[in-house]
């Protein structure tokens, strides 16, 4: 059981995206792609920036073999690279640092690991290990991704979430929403395609049948389609963008167990309501809330790679930096501004303003 939602899960992280085949096509015609204007700029050891926006970090193919598959950079790796040279060169600037790897063929994937957070009502106390990563308090988190299309192709908008949640409300899929009409970056359903079957399965449990949104039949219970889902409003909440009577009420699936999950039907015991005013009994008001929360976020992205990039890895990563931090969304999938519901934006470039 626990393997299907896993596997459900999995298969809706990853999102469709169009990858570079113009210009795959523009090479294999003979021609050379012209490198993005102000690239390469060399800024220090293995480091180089381009086109003011974006940093290559590169190393060993030894080095590369070990940290870039999945699971990933390993946390004294992670602390390494920024402590000892994304910082020593950059001022503490930034609420995240994205380490994008450069590999076309992995399976989108992708981990935050929080590095400080001062706000509160999130179900955690506040901390700062803002120290360990060579920063005095402004990094919210260290970003990994698997592939070097994954800023647009997801999970950014996902691991950005993972900044405030979920900490809030009971779940299978621990810091995911799992079985419950939260649906959004991190899973669950859309509160709107719910039905009760009527019926029971052989365990005695009720049958429930669930969506992502009405033209889907399935919901994840990590993840809903990569970039492709704006953010919720209990996600919008707890990211401090709207107050808590904007937020309905929550169902939780109590003791769920899949049923034809990949259809969308599990069964449970019985179906919980959780109210925002639960959660802020629980756990405190969101604070700073909207009036007063933070709208603008900052990223250092770095593409770790063992060899030099090439225009054409440069010009993918900026073309896909260009439509995330765009003020209206362009793509298929949502960009940041319009996953908030234009309510917050996010900058990646101006870097040689932020060079110690
Ligand atoms: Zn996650």
């Amino acid at each position: 059981m626990l393997l299907l939602f896993l596997v459900s899960s999995y298969w809706t992280i990853r999102c469709q995206k169009e990858s570079g085949t113009d210009s795959t096509s523009l090479l294999l015609a003979g021609l050379v792609l012209a490198g993005p204007s102000g690239c390469p700029q060399i800024i220090g050891d293995g480091l180089t920036l381009c086109g003011d926006t974006v940093v290559s970090l590169e190393v060993s193919r030894e080095e590369f073999d070990r940290v870039a598959p999945w699971p990933g950079i390993p946390t004294a790796d992670a602390r390494r690279y920024t402590k000892e040279l994304l910082f020593s060169r950059f001022r503490d600037d930034f609420d995240y640092v994205v380490f994008l790897i450069n590999d076309r063929n992995a399976a989108a994937g992708g981990w935050s690991r929080s590095v400080s957070q001062d706000v509160t009502g999130l179900g955690f106390s506040p901390f700062d290990n803002g120290a360990l990563y060579g920063t005095s308090g402004n990094l919210n988190a260290v970003i990994y991704l698997t592939t070097l299309g994954a800023i647009t192709g997801g999970p950014f908008l996902h691991e950005i979430m993972h900044t405030w949640g979920n900490y809030v409300l009971p779940s299978e899929s621990a810091s995911h929403w799992g079985l419950s009409s939260a649906g959004g970056q991190l899973g669950g359903w859309d509160p709107d395609t719910f039905q009760d079957l009527g019926y029971t399965n052989g365990n005695g449990k009720n049958v429930y049948q669930a969506s992502k949104g009405e033209s889907y039949h399935y919901f994840g219970v990590n993840a809903n389609g990569g970039n492709c889902m704006p953010y919720s409003p209990i996600e919008l909440y707890l990211m401090g963008l709207i107050p808590s009577s904007e937020v309905p009420d929550i169902k939780v699936a109590v003791n769920p167990e899949p049923e034809d999950f990949p259809n969308g039907i599990f069964a449970a015991d019985s179906i919980d309501t959780v109210t925002i005013d639960d959660i802020i009994a629980d756990h405190g008001l969101r604070t700073p809330g909207p009036s007063s929360s933070q709208k603008h976020f900052r990223v250092l992205t770095v593409i770790l790679t063992p060899t030099a990039l090439t225009n054409e890895d440069w010009n993918l990563v900026l073309d896909d930096i260009r439509e995330m931090e765009a003020p209206t969304k362009a793509g298929y999938c949502e960009n940041f501004a319009s996953a908030t519901g234009y309510r917050a934006t996010i900058q990646f470039g101006d870097l040689n303003n932020s060079l110690r």
